[in-house]
Parts: structure tokens; sequence; C-alpha cells
């Protein structure tokens, strides 16, 4: 008896010591992840402005020429496709405003309500896939962290606030990774919300743009410089993407979604351009598939009917019809089209213009190493592997992640 009790104390120590602490594995310290988003930094910015410690980090690490945004190429599905390696069609967060018969409530990405409600979020962001493996997590802002999605959040979490200053978002990061090792998150996210909201101002190609990537290009060196003093900066990877692209938006390519459907024949519309879904009236459905597609530049689809390479359509929060304005064109819900962007995003992921960036160096990946194409469904199985945990099921293909990594 007392022999048992011993045995069960024993385990019970011994999983405590790997669940519980975060940090300890055996007697060896878990990897690091830190990964970063500028918000629409698009796949050849590199190119087109120049960006020194990109390359750089390709240098050292790897990169994809492009990472694959999912449909529709906006900031929150895609963050969240990229927490949690599902399709918005799977993780439920179908565009940046939708309407959830489930919970009949509206979700806006302006409404701190809705954000913060976990009823939205379906999937298991990585951050949850990290605690409960007993690691610790932190974010510095990422879309799901503000909300408990099965009843967990990040360690440590901020609320979304785009005036904290840049500098002060990477010192605080590596502040948290100089925190004594028990307390250390293994995983942290860090977001910057540009270049989206200068390119959709002047313009992808605009100068403003231009700027704005060497500076956050420069930040970048900065956080590296901070990761380098750290003294377990060898057991630190680092991987740097972005959401979607940016593509070039003429005011004059504008359509008036309205101008050939009759108001009468939509129950609900939400979204916004380029991307619309609609609700039509009862039995209407056929008459304003039929009305909206006798306008040019735009195509609306019965949401079973959407092309596949979109993987779009089967979660009940897309409505019946949904609507796709063509690359570069706008579909607006006012006669006018005044006060559009110069730059935009949302459209068919395989506009190139949409494509984003991957890049990602440290202990865990190869150096110097290239590959054409990866998907941001993907990014959740680099990130689990890298921390050599368990994923929970998902949309990405382990295949197109593997040559990335040292060993496999
Ligand atoms: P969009 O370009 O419309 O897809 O959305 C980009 C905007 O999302 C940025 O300008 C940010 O201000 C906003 N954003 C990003 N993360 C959050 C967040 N966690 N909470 C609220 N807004 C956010
Ligand atoms: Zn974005
Ligand atoms: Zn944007």
């Amino acid at each position: 008896m007392k022999r048992l009790f011993f045995v069960i104390s024993a385990a019970v120590l011994l999983s405590l010591s790997f669940s519980g602490c975060g940090s300890i594995r055996g007697d060896r310290e878990a990897p690091y992840v830190v990964m970063v988003s500028l918000d629409a930094f698009r796949w050849d910015f590199d190119s087109i402005f120049g960006t020194p410690v990109l390359d750089d980090m390709a240098k050292n690490g790897v990169m994809a020429e492009r990472l694959i945004p999912s449909f529709p190429t906006k900031t929150f599905p895609n963050h969240y496709s990229i927490a949690t390696g599902l399709y918005p069609d799977h993780h439920g967060l179908v565009n940046n405003s939708f309407y959830a018969p489930d919970l009949d409530l509206v979700y806006r990405i302006g409404d701190r309500k809705m954000v913060e409600n976990g009823a939205f979020y379906g999937g298991e962001p990585v951050w949850n896939t990290a605690r409960k493996a007993g690691l610790k997590t932190a974010s510095f802002y990422w879309v799901g962290s503000e909300a408990p999605i099965q009843g967990m959040q990040p360690d440590r979490w901020r609320s979304y606030d785009d005036e904290v200053p840049f500098g002060d978002r990477v010192d605080t990061v590596i502040k948290w990774l100089s925190l004594p090792q028990r307390q250390r998150p293994h995983l942290i996210t860090l977001y910057f919300e540009e270049p989206d909201a200068v390119g959709h101002q002047y313009g992808p190609l605009s100068s403003e743009t231009g700027s704005m990537v060497r500076s956050l290009d420069s930040l970048i060196g900065v956080l590296r410089h901070g990761i380098d003093k750290l003294p377990h900066a060898d057991k630190i990877n680092l991987i740097v993407l972005s959401d979607h692209g940016l593509g070039e938006i003429d005011a004059a390519r504008y359509n008036y979604i309205f101008d050939t459907l009759p108001e009468r024949l939509v129950e609900r519309i939400y979204g916004g351009t380029p991307v619309w879904a609609v609700e039509p009236s009862e039995g209407m459905t056929d008459s304003v598939l039929y009305y909206l597609n006798l306008q040019h530049k735009i195509k609306a689809y019965r949401r079973d009917e959407l092309p596949a390479h979109l993987n779009y359509g089967t979660h009940h929060r897309i409505p019946e019809v949904v609507l796709i304005a063509d690359p570069g064109w706008i579909a607006g819900v006012r006669p006018s089209p005044s006060g559009y962007n110069r730059g935009d995003h949302g459209y068919d992921w395989r506009w190139k213009d949409m494509h984003s960036i991957f890049y990602a160096e440290g202990p865990a990946f190869k150096k110097e190493f290239k590959v054409d194409t990866l998907f941001n469904i993907d990014v959740y199985n680099v990130i689990t592997r890298v921390l050599g945990i368990t994923p929970a099921p998902n949309d990405g293909n382990n295949l197109r992640i593997s040559p990335l990594f040292r060993e496999y």
C-alpha cells in the first residue's frame, strides 16, 4: 500500500513537472516561437521597396516566395486561420463583418463586445494548444487572443489599441522573453497594423507605403537585435509573416450593387467591398443571383456553387449568396464611389497582389532555404512542430512544411 502511494505520488510529481512549469522538458529547455504579423505586407514589397533585414532573415533561415492567404483575404479571417490552421469556412470568422445566425449577433471588428465574445471563434488557436501542453504563452495582439476560446486565453494578452507605439510593443516582447524561466512564454504573438493603414490610404506602390515598409523592416531589426542579446537566443525561433497583400484600387472601377439589384429582394447584406454576404428574401435566391450577375466585374455565387479553390461556402454563417468583385474592382452599397481606398484586399487569393510573406529563422529551421509557396493554414503546424506539441486537427498539409525544418 505504502509502495503504491509512492508510485502514485511520483507519477503526479512527474506529470506536474512536465505540464505545470511550462519550460522544462526533462532537463531540456523547450524551444521558443515569436510570431510577428505585419498587416498587408505584400509578397513583393521586398523587391519593390528594399528590405535588408528581411533579406538577412531569409539568408539566416527560410522564406516562402509567397504565403497564400485564405478567402476572404481580410485581416480577421486570416489572422485566425494562421492561429488555428483552419480555413475561415471551418473556424467561423467568415469575414471582418458577418451575421452569425447561431448567436443572432453581428460581428464587426470595431465592436469590442463582439471581438471579445469567444462564441464567435471555432477551432483551437495555437496558444491554447501550447497551454494544454503546459507551455506559457503571451500575445501583444492577435485576432482571437482577446476572447476566451475553449475557456482559455494566452497567459498574457493585451486589448487591441492602435495607439501603442510599435517600439513599445517590441520592448514588451523582449521583456517577456527576459522573464525568469518559469514565467517565460514559449509562444509569443506580435501584431502591427501597418503597412495596411498607409497602404489603404495611399496605395500599395506609393512612397508613403514604401517608407512604412522600410521602417517596419528596421523594427524587425530591433526585435532581432533584442533577441540576439538574450542568453537563450539560440532557443528562439522568429517567424515574420503577413495576413494578405494589397491591390491597387481606382475609384473609377466601381460597381453599385443596387444598380441592378432591387433592394426588396434582399433580407440582409453584410461584409464590405470586395466581398458581400447576401441573404435573399424568402424564395428570391435565383432572382438575386440573376440581377447581380447582370453587372460586369462582380460575380455572385450560390454558396454551394462557389469555386472550389476558395474553400468557402459550408459554414452556417455564410448566407445563400456570396458576391465577389473582380481584382481591382469595388463593389459598393452606395450609389457613388466617394471616399474609396487607393489600396484594398479581400479578393480571390488567386490575384497575386493578395499574396503575403513568410520568413522564419532559429534553431528549428534550415538556413538560406526558399520554397515557392506556403498556405497560411500551414503556419499552425509549423508552430506546433517547432514547439514539439501535438497539433489539433486542422486544414494544413505537413508535406508542404517538412522541407523547412533542419530535421525531418
Ligand atoms: P482590414 O484592413 O479591414 O482587413 O482590417 C485591418 C484593421 O484591423 C487594422 O487597421 C487594425 O486596426 C484592425 N485590427 C487588427 N487587430 C485588431 C484587434 N485585435 N481588434 C480590433 N481591431 C483590430
Ligand atoms: Zn490585414
Ligand atoms: Zn486592410
